[in-house]
């Protein structure tokens, strides 16, 4: 009797996860049939899942209709099942084999000393031959961490002059021109690679937009953001606030998504509500809702939206080097926000991870452009 109170107070949601505590308790036989351990005894329910939803054999669904704990337990076995099969990892790449003579059997040895910085040095144990490690980074006159450190300074706020002035410190002589290079060359390394990752986002996208000068001039940097993991899916700069046609932002971040949002979130400029009915708008299901949100001050609504705002730290000071429009720094905001920030209201997740993106590796940064670098040779 006791026990049988005890189950009452557990939901359905709570039974069938208890369900999925064993591992082999939901068997797949094919996309439509599955069997689930009856939790009671011996045996078996099947659980049908047809164009009508699903079926279970057990009594709860039978004469009563239930959408049972059973049911549950197999749709809860087929979304931890697909986010399994979409999580993308991208690892540091491994020393490998010995230039000359390709053993695998390398050893760290020492560091090569540089006036901008020390580089690993290895050996092979087989033919002696020695050699470093420098994907992506070769030719380049400092060390990998020093130039993924000036991004990483300059992406969280530091102009390109103190950027330039903790290089110095270190002992890197590099003026505040080289370290905008440097951002140029890798934002667009980083770029072609990251592009082809596609983030698992949710339903709800917002837009965003902040204004930058570039040499004097207004600009707006427009965003189309996922509500649920802050992924900056897509972004377009343009020279007008209400008028500029944001279609190509819009259609950009169905690509990248795979899909259309469910609920498109904006502050109800026309220009927006046109491109939603342009790129979004459909007679038929799936159909996409556009809540136009009308900002008003201190609307706590409005936070997620600010908090771009507050990311792109002293604007103008920082976006006085861009030279031109088709600017790497615009993007490399974008990369910088998705893959390296970690997010207070994401417990310290960055919104690529949220998305199921895990870049692994002590620097991020190394890991994308020895991955990116690879890739093109
Ligand atoms: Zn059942
Ligand atoms: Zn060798």
């Amino acid at each position: 009797m006791y026990r049988h109170t005890m189950s009452n107070l557990q939901t359905r949601e709570e039974r069938a996860n208890l369900i999925l505590k064993d591992e082999k308790a939901v068997r797949r036989i094919d996309s439509q049939r599955y069997f689930v351990k009856s939790q009671s005894g011996n045996g078996e329910y099947e659980v049908i899942s047809s164009e009508f939803g699903f079926g279970c054999s057990c009594p709860d669904h039978l004469y009563r209709g239930m959408e049972c704990k059973h049911v549950l337990a197999v749709k809860f076995s087929l979304e931890l099942r697909k986010k399994v099969e979409s999580q993308i990892t991208i690892k540091p790449i491994a020393i490998g084999n010995c230039p000359r003579c390709k053993s695998e059997t390398i050893v760290r040895h020492g560091v090569r000393k540089n006036k901008s910085g020390d580089i690993q040095k290895y050996s092979c144990k087989q033919c002696g031959k020695w050699f470093t490690l420098n994907l992506g980074f070769e030719r380049m006159r400092a060390t990998p961490q020093m130039i993924t450190s000036a991004m990483q300074l300059y992406f969280s706020g530091e102009s390109l002059r103190s950027v330039e002035a903790f290089l110095k410190l270190q002992g890197v002589r590099a003026n505040h021109m080289t370290v905008y290079r440097w951002i140029g060359k890798y934002v667009k390394l980083m770029d072609s690679y990251l592009e082809q990752m596609k983030p698992q986002v949710s339903g709800t996208w917002r837009t965003d937009e902040l204004f930058v000068k570039v040499k004097g001039n207004t600009k707006y940097l427009y965003a189309l953001m996922d509500d649920e993991t802050r992924f900056w899916i897509a972004q377009q700069v343009a020279d007008n606030k209400y008028s500029e046609n944001v279609r190509p932002m819009f259609k950009e971040g169905k690509e990248i998504a795979g899909k259309k949002p469910d609920i498109l979130i904006s502050d109800g400029a026309m220009n927006f509500q046109e491109a939603y009915k342009e790129e979004f708008w459909s007679r038929v299901a799936p159909r996409t809702s556009h809540v136009r949100h009308i900002h008003i001050q201190g609307d706590h609504n409005n936070n997620k939206m600010e908090r771009l705002n507050g990311e792109v730290r002293d604007r103008e000071k920082v976006m006085r080097g861009i030279k031109k429009m088709d600017s790497p720094i615009f993007k490399g905001y974008q990369l910088y926000h998705n893959y390296f920030r970690d997010h207070d209201g994401l417990d310290d997740k960055t919104p690529a991870e949220a998305a199921n993106i895990k870049i692994e590796g002590r620097n991020k940064w190394i890991t994308v452009i020895q991955n990116a670098s690879k890739l093109q040779n």
